[in-house]
């Protein structure tokens, strides 16, 4: 099946079920407006002369616009390019002329930010810029004029020329390790791994999904948009941005069965103060990933929040994104500290990263997955692509892993973070889980500094609780004694108010391993 297919299905099964909610307005739409809408849109942009492949690039902060726009350019086959609200003027136009953006579809500005003034400065350096329509614009509502029956058959011809593996879709990644990348999708890619995903979490049509995660990255697009369309379930925006008491709120109002989040969303929401005054009884289930999902956190949240079914994925943006995932009826240990099995019809395994040969189960590697959800490539980036993707298709993903012998995954940290003390190696991960348990700590990361004497040396930075005072580097050592190895000890420790982040919620681990250097210049 191609995306507009999918829905159509969808829309005739449930006609009536609501599709989207979004808070921020009030709009609500039944799966029957929605796609209505979606091939309104989609006949103006085959009017303006939009054509299968064209690039078209949408910059905004979760909205409602930004679904039908996903919807709408998958109709005709267009390409669209996730631009990420974070980006300004540079990041902007490396993006614009890197995947030749043709048209434009944007917020007119987002926290503050003119991406108006800075769409039109870009026009002057993207040579193929032709359109910039700014949603809520003129422009824009003219684009939901009513089409003719000629042109919503026009539309359906062209729908049902598209092949599952056009790409129609590039998404660049997080950026946590450093330039982001263009990941190049197809309908086959994006549509199995929503399906999957939806699947895994048993959603049907009664399923109303909270998604304060962001549309421009998949978690958002992908296991939310497409896991609730290809099941009939709904989706519900909370207002603009990610803010834990609107979130809460969404869910009690909305009755949401399903919510979403990075860890360091739950761990706002589990640290409201009044958290307790919530009733989400009406969660059953929901997603944490990203990145890593402290054992800790997962425990509050099955406990705390109602959401006894609540899944921890595993995945990464050219992978569509999930290649791993705990299931419903995996054990509290199982679903507190793996990422769960291998998703259907895909492959992984754990390799030794010099050799390429698989190492023993219980043992450390790098995973690499194989089948339906690895990207095509990185748009126009052969060489990239190249060192990604090997020849027999196996995606290296430049993460740490351990495989137990019932299949199940532990991501043990990202080969670029992982520390070298004393030719003795660290994974950060199994410190900061250590840190977790400390009553002060809110939220610790560790990272490895350079060192005279053992090369590389352990700093963790924390942020404390309300309340907590301070927590030096004695503090430390006297609660870990003991506890852990004396050389997994942090040397230093450095108390944050918030960690360097990117707007999709991850700890930037490059910019701290910056700012350590600063702190001891
Ligand atoms: P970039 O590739 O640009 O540096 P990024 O890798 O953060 O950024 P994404 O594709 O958004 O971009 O993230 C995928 C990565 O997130 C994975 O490779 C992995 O390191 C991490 N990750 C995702 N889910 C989990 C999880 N459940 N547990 C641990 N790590 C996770
Ligand atoms: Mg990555």
């Amino acid at each position: 099946l191609t995306i507009p297919q999918s829905l159509q299905q969808t829309a005739e099964a449930f006609p009536d079920n609501e599709a989207l909610v979004e808070r921020s307005t009030g709009r609500r739409w039944t799966y029957r407006e929605f796609r209505h809408h979606v091939r309104t849109l989609a006949a103006s942009f085959d009017r303006r002369g939009l054509t299968r492949g064209d690039r078209v690039g949408l910059w905004s902060p979760n909205r409602a616009e930004w679904t039908l726009t996903q919807y709408a350019t998958a109709e005709l086959g267009l390409v669209l390019v996730n631009i990420n609200p974070a980006y300004r003027q540079n990041e902007l136009e490396y993006a614009l002329n890197q995947s030749d953006i043709r048209w434009m579809i944007a917020a007119p500005e987002c926290k503050g930010a003119d991406y108006a003034a800075m769409l039109t400065a870009a026009k002057l350096n993207c040579i193929h810029l032709e359109t910039i329509v700014l949603l809520g614009s003129p422009e824009w509502d003219d684009m939901f004029v009513e089409p003719t029956p000629e042109e919503l058959d026009k539309i359906a011809v062209k729908t049902s020329v598209l092949s599952t593996d056009d790409p129609i879709n590039i998404q660049y990644t997080s950026g946590t390790t450093g330039n982001p990348k263009g990941a190049t999708l197809s309908h086959r890619n994006i549509l199995n791994n929503g399906y999957f995903v939806g699947e895994l979490l048993q959603y049907t049509e009664a399923d109303r999904i909270c998604i304060p995660v962001p549309f421009y990255h998949c978690f958002g697009m992908v296991m939310g948009n497409l896991a609730a369309t290809t099941h009939g379930a709904t989706m519900v925006i909370p207002a603009d941005g990610f803010d834990p008491a609107k979130t809460l709120e969404t869910v009690v109002e909305e009755k949401c069965t399903s919510l979403y989040g990075v860890p360091t969303m739950f761990i706002a929401e589990l640290a409201l103060p009044d958290f307790d005054s919530y009733d989400l009884s009406s969660l059953r289930t929901g997603i944490m990933a990203g990145s890593p999902c402290p054992a800790e956190v997962m425990r509050q949240v099955i406990n705390t929040m109602n959401m006894a079914e609540v899944s921890i994925c595993y995945g990464m943006t050219e992978t569509s994104p999930v290649s791993t995932q705990t299931r419903i009826d995996d054990t509290f240990e199982q679903r507190v500290s793996t990422v769960g099995q291998v998703g259907p019809n895909l492959e992984i395994k754990i390799v030794d990263p010099d050799t390429g040969e698989i190492v023993p189960r219980g043992q450390t590697g790098e995973l690499c997955t194989r089948g339906y959800s690895v990207m095509i490539g990185y748009w126009n980036e052969p060489d990239k692509t190249a060192e990604a993707i090997d020849s027999d298709r196996w995606m290296h993903t430049g993460d740490l892993a351990v495989m137990d012998d019932a299949g199940y995954v532990e991501i043990t940290g990202r080969i670029k973070d992982m520390v070298i003390r004393g030719g003795e190696n660290i994974y950060p991960r199994e410190i900061e889980e250590f840190l977790y348990t400390h009553p002060d700590i809110l939220d610790a990361q560790v990272i490895g500094v350079p060192d005279a004497k053992y090369g590389e040396e352990l700093m963790a930075w924390v942020r404390l609780r309300d309340g907590a005072l301070t927590f030096t580097s004695d503090d430390l050592k006297t609660f870990a004694s003991g506890k852990i190895a004396r050389h997994k000890i942090p040397k230093y420790v450095h108390v944050v108010d918030d960690f360097p982040m990117t707007v999709t919620g991850k700890v930037r681990k490059v910019k701290m391993r910056e700012v350590a250097q600063t702190l001891f210049a």
